[in-house]
């Protein structure tokens, strides 16, 4: 029987990694992550950097294919270990691959690739020769022990090459089907858990969708594309943290293509789910169904949230549809804060000047909000403490 795993022992390497889950929740190398952001920053690469990207896995593709039928040669396994550490250093600036550990995934390279390890390579190459030439006699067991460890080590070599270029094509397949899965939601207006489901549903049971997807697959002859059945390994995770103890649930995932789907559906049950801000095309995730259209971020061209551009048509060229107050998932909060601060004022608990300065208060805090994302997660409901309201009202 195997032993509970611990929080600290997660795996994040880009060939074998793992992932821990709670209450809508993802844990990824002790930083948290809302389900469904992987998926977002999948569907925000720009093409450019697509293309970088599906560039450098065609390269490590044939690298691969070069490492398994031709075999070993020095050289060759030199370059490899150059292009595949350029490669991870230009996937540092993708956010998608935020939480991945680089440094371990480096140290997973200098082990299949080091100058110490193609030595031991040259080594096993040259006993199999010795033994098949039956130039030397059955070797002892200690000798095969290290023989067979070499030997696994050069088989990782080839899976970690492998999935370097499978990080480039997952990414981009899963880019593809994730933007065009966003237009039928929105097309749809699908915002609550069951018409999400049920948008789901209809678009990957769509046949001619799905050869659409195969077709544009960047390596389509001979890597696998899109798949919805994601395999994984799940054991249970102990977290431990001054005394308290969580079990979560921990998932180990073979190829990143599961990682992602998983990211996508686990989502989509707990209701979350991305939409494209019409006025700077970018994707923003949603956690909830209020009908939030654009998305919280400054826009860098104007400098000001996009909800806010939206409110200009001589900077949209169009009419754009307004983004009500109302559709802000933070909006109940402050309706039930302006609606105290309006009833203390008319049973004269506060004045008419405090009341007014507690109003612009819950009214400067709502709309930062809109733009800034952290701000919203961690200090917006504290901030909005009805005492601290008053307080902060009355000493300015
Ligand atoms: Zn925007």
């Amino acid at each position: 029987m195997e032993l509970i795993e611990k929080y600290e022992e997660g795996i994040h390497d880009l060939e074998f990694f793992s992932a821990d889950f709670k209450n809508g929740s993802m844990m990824i190398d002790n930083k948290e992550y809302p389900i469904g952001y992987i998926s977002c920053c999948a569907a925000n690469i720009s093409k450019e950097k697509m293309d970088r990207l599906v560039v450098y896995g065609g390269m490590m593709k044939q690298c691969y294919f070069r490492m398994k039928y031709f075999g070993y040669d020095r050289k060759e396994y030199r370059e490899i270990y150059a292009m595949a550490k350029e490669m991870l250093e230009m996937m540092k600036e993708y956010r998608v691959f935020d939480c991945f550990d680089f440094d371990g995934t480096l140290k997973l390279l200098e082990n299949c690739f080091g100058e110490k390890s193609l030595d031991e390579y040259e080594e096993l190459i040259f006993m199999k020769e010795q033994i098949s030439k039956q130039k030397i006699e059955k070797p002892d067991d200690k000798t095969v022990f290290r023989m067979v460890s070499i030997e696994k080590k050069m088989k990782m070599a080839k899976m970690v090459i492998s999935a370097f270029s499978y990080a480039a094509v997952d990414t981009a397949n899963f880019s593809t089907v994730v933007q065009n899965f966003v237009d039928k939601i929105m097309k749809k207006d699908a915002r609550q858990k069951s018409e999400l489901a049920k948008t789901a549903f209809e678009f990957f049971s769509d046949e001619t969708m799905m050869y659409f997807f195969e077709q544009s697959n960047p390596s389509k002859n001979d890597m696998k594309g899109f798949s919805i059945s994601s395999r994984q390994i799940t054991v249970p995770v102990v977290i431990e943290s001054d005394g308290d103890f969580a079990l979560l649930k921990r998932v180990y995932f073979e190829r990143l293509m599961d990682f992602y789907v998983t990211d996508l559906f686990e989502g989509l049950s707990a209701g979350h789910y991305l939409w494209k801000c019409k006025v700077c095309g970018k994707y923003f995730l949603m956690q909830s169904a209020y009908k939030q259209l654009y998305c919280s971020e400054v826009n860098p061209e104007y400098g000001v949230p996009c909800s806010h551009i939206a409110k200009h048509p001589e900077i949209t060229q169009e009419k754009m549809k307004k983004q009500k107050k109302s559709d802000s998932p933070y909006y109940v909060l402050w309706k039930k804060r302006a609606n105290s601060i309006r009833k203390n004022k008319s049973l004269g608990k506060y004045d008419e000047v405090i009341s007014a300065k507690a109003k612009k208060l819950i009214d400067d805090y709502f709309d930062r909000t809109s733009y800034d994302f952290d701000y919203a997660k961690t200090q917006y409901m504290s901030d909005m403490e009805l005492s601290k309201i008053y307080e902060e009202a009355i000493k300015n």
